[in-house]
């Protein structure tokens, strides 16, 4: 059985255990949670997850769970900035367990992180563990997926790819960091003081990109403007008026020698279709031959993630020590082994 510890028991921790519980050959050992409402609890007394076999109490303590459990893999899904993550994965990797996190900034953090990077690298290897960083987006819609289209090109001269999304499933955390239901000022004071941070991990997709195809890149501009509503939008979290904001229109591009080679858009607001928006992924890539893809809907960003990290465990079990990114691994796949 293939140990493993979940840290972080949020939409997409809890997401992962479920689906762990269920997969052939592993079992869920340990859970880590600051929460004051979770510790103490057994796992299986929590919403949705009542299938986890009883028997693993949610603690707070990091240290005491790795030590008493030893995982073979943790999943860390806590936050999305190196920063706040680097003391969780440094003690995952010194406690001899592999890990796969969620955090956005860890899914190519070669460019943005040098210095964490390395050290995280050599860790790993000291330790003879494999770290990885993935999720739907950066991990996969708007890099991953990129990439994989570009293997039929003999030359590309320029990369697009946009994401559109709904947000009125999300929580408050992310409506606040969207900037959704204030005014366009309040929403530039947001930008201003970095509470509006709109997505988080652009530079990471551009830097994975621009490194596999070779691209010396000058420089990655974000740009974040606010989607307003011109007609009221009420959600489960949200409640935006006419001439309010609806969500956070946030751009990016990657120059070289001056020229734009990559560009990637992600608006994402609550309620798109209730001003005739589409929602859906596309990637256009001019090159020989030019490709375009379009999926519509949108991949689902919560079950994609979650599906995606509990996919690539096996590749991580099995791949050679260090910080590994999605390039490094074998294509992302389901298995019937799962649950067929
Ligand atoms: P969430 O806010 O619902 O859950 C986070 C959980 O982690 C909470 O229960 C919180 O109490 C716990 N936590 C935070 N810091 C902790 C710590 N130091 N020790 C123990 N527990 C801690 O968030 P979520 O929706 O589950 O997402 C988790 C992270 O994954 C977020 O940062 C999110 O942005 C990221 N994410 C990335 C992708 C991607 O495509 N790469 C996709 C989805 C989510």
């Amino acid at each position: 059985m293939i140990r493993t510890v979940i840290w972080g028991l949020g939409a997409m921790g809890s997401g992962m255990a479920r689906r762990i519980a269920s997969k052939p050959g592993y079992q869920i050992v340990g859970a880590i949670d600051l929460r004051p409402e979770l510790v103490g609890s057994d796992l299986a007394d929590l919403e949705g997850l009542s299938t986890i076999p009883r028997g693993v109490i949610v603690s707070a303590d990091a240290q005491g769970v790795l030590a008493d459990t030893g995982p073979d893999i943790t999943m860390v899904a806590t936050n999305s900035f190196v920063e706040a993550v680097l003391p969780n994965l440094e003690a995952v990797l010194n406690a001899g367990s592999n890990c796969i996190t969620l955090a956005e900034e860890m899914a190519y953090p070669w460019k943005s992180h040098p210095e964490e990077a390395a050290a995280l690298d050599q860790l790993a290897q000291q330790c003879g563990v494999t770290l990885l960083g993935t999720g739907v987006n950066p991990g996969f819609v708007l890099d991953t997926l990129v990439l994989l289209l570009t293997g039929v090109c003999s030359y590309v001269d320029h990369i697009f790819a946009s994401r559109v999304n709904n947000l009125a499933e999300f929580g408050p955390t992310v409506m606040q960091s969207q900037g959704v239901g204030i005014t366009p000022s309040e929403f530039d004071e947001g930008i201003r003081r970095g509470d509006i941070v709109g997505h988080v991990g652009f530079r990471q997709s551009i830097d994975m990109i621009a490194d596999a195809v070779g691209w010396s890149l000058d420089e990655i501009v974000e740009e974040r403007q606010p989607i307003l509503s011109s007609v009221q939008r009420i959600s489960r979290y949200a409640r935006v008026e006419a001439g309010m904001v609806a969500g956070c229109n946030h751009v990016a591009y990657g120059t070289m020698n001056g020229r734009e080679m990559i560009r990637m858009e992600h608006p994402q607001q609550v309620m798109p279709e209730l001003e005739d928006v589409s929602t859906g992924d596309r990637i256009v890539i001019a090159g020989k031959p030019d490709i375009r893809m379009e999926i519509s809907p949108e991949i689902p960003g919560g079950v994609a993630t979650i599906n995606l990290a509990v996919n690539m465990m096996a590749s991580v079990l099995t791949a050679p020590p260090g910080l590994k990114t999605m390039l490094d691994l074998p294509l992302p796949h389901y298995t019937c082994l799962d649950g067929c």
